[in-house]
């Protein structure tokens, strides 16, 4: 069993508006319990791993936690608190803005926030952090021609490998999780090993599914069935984080990967949507 992705974009509302504190300390709150539990956080090596050659038993729960976006605020306040309880994290950074404001991001939200700078990537890089690729400009790869979602993809992974040495050119997260088999072969054919997807996989590495921690609540029920632990972490993880993916395909993308976790567990065929 290949373990469960997290996808986070930010962590924390804006301050102005007097919620940061609290968002935050939930937070806080989930990753103290889940390490508490016993979970363990994966490098994106040991994950890897684990996607290529799957384990068939694990001595404790595992899971891979990531960021989108790479937001400054992730390296004032989250990574610290991930370090004091033993995990670490994978973000996914938009190379084109790395140390910039996010102009990238201007029809979804009207806020500007900074973006890492590569000094402070790679002082957390150097603690055991992970860094990979959200594209360079963060575009809808399937609306994108050939050459052109090809160009976001190796000249994303160019910089990260100047940058930040192979371990960052392995993997990619594809903006709003838009993936399709074209989109894979162009992220396989840049070079990457890994591509993370939103809510769907289809059990390619270059296709994996992700969980966005707000729809867990969704999937309450059928993870409230789970005895591996899932269900647990499910009821614990909520509420904190933003979208992996926007707009209706969204709420399609809930209930296929809910209708794919209930399916094989109450022995009904899920339904095909
Ligand atoms: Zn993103």
């Amino acid at each position: 069993m290949r373990p469960p992705v997290l996808c986070y974009h930010r962590i924390g509302g804006p301050a102005e508006l007097g919620v940061t504190r609290v968002a935050r300390s939930i937070f806080a709150r989930q990753m103290r319990g889940l390490a508490r539990a016993g979970w363990r956080t994966l490098t994106l090596a040991e994950f890897s791993q684990r996607v290529t050659r799957p384990p068939s038993r694990m001595p404790h729960p595992e899971l891979l936690l990531s960021f989108d976006d790479g937001y400054a605020s992730l390296a004032e306040d989250i990574y610290p608190l991930l370090a004091d309880v033993g995990f670490t994290a994978t973000t996914f950074l938009i190379t084109d803005y790395v140390g910039r404001l996010n102009t990238w991001d201007v029809r979804y939200t009207w806020r500007r926030l900074a973006h890492l700078d590569w000094d402070t990537i790679g002082r957390w890089q150097e603690r055991g952090f992970d860094f990979a690729s959200h594209t360079a400009s963060h575009p809808r790869l399937t609306w994108l021609s050939d050459s052109e979602a090809a160009a976001e993809l190796e000249r994303s992974r160019d910089t990260l490998r100047h940058r930040l040495g192979p371990e960052a050119a392995r993997a990619v997260a594809y903006p709003f999780g838009a993936r399709d088999e074209r989109i894979d072969q162009l992220a396989s054919a840049a070079g990457y090993e890994l591509g993370f997807g939103g809510v769907r996989g289809n059990g390619s590495p270059l296709a994996l599914a992700r969980l966005p921690v707000y729809l867990w609540d969704v999937g309450s029920v059928p993870f409230g069935l789970r005895k591996d632990g899932l269900g647990w972490l499910g009821r614990t993880v909520a509420h904190a984080a933003h979208r992996c993916a926007v707009g209706t395909s969204v709420m399609q993308g809930v209930r296929s990967w809910v209708s794919g976790v209930r399916g094989p567990r109450t022995q009904h065929p899920a339904p095909d949507t």
